[in-house]
């Protein structure tokens, strides 16, 4: 099973494909054509990127620390801590901040 995750860009709202009913229309605020399945390369802000983690978290790890299914285009078999250090570059303070202190970083 694959985990492919959804952004509607007229509304924000990020989820799973699976959440999609209508499909091409977003779940939240019915956009058509404004859904885009998030991939590795695309910018996200800051709630998106909590967001992706909170999802990450419900993808399921093999004993091997690697992924067993496709989360934002990692295939499965990943590495999780490669998946660890995508976040550790996007988020301020880095994925140790996102993981463990609820992803509160004040920047000062
Ligand atoms: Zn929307």
């Amino acid at each position: 099973m694959n985990l492919k995750i959804c952004r509607c860009n007229r509304c924000g709202w990020l989820g799973r494909e699976e959440e999609i009913t209508i499909p091409g229309h977003c779940p939240e605020c019915q956009e058509y054509e404004g859904l885009e399945v998030c991939g590795q390369d695309m910018a996200y802000t800051k709630e998106e990127l909590r967001g992706l983690w909170l999802l990450f978290s419900d993808v399921s790890i093999a004993d091997e620390d690697c992924i067993e299914e496709e989360y934002l285009g990692f295939p499965a078999g990943t590495y999780r801590f490669d998946v660890w250090l995508w976040f550790d570059v996007r988020w301020p303070g880095g994925v140790y901040s996102l993981a463990y202190e609820g992803g509160e970083y004040d920047a000062g």
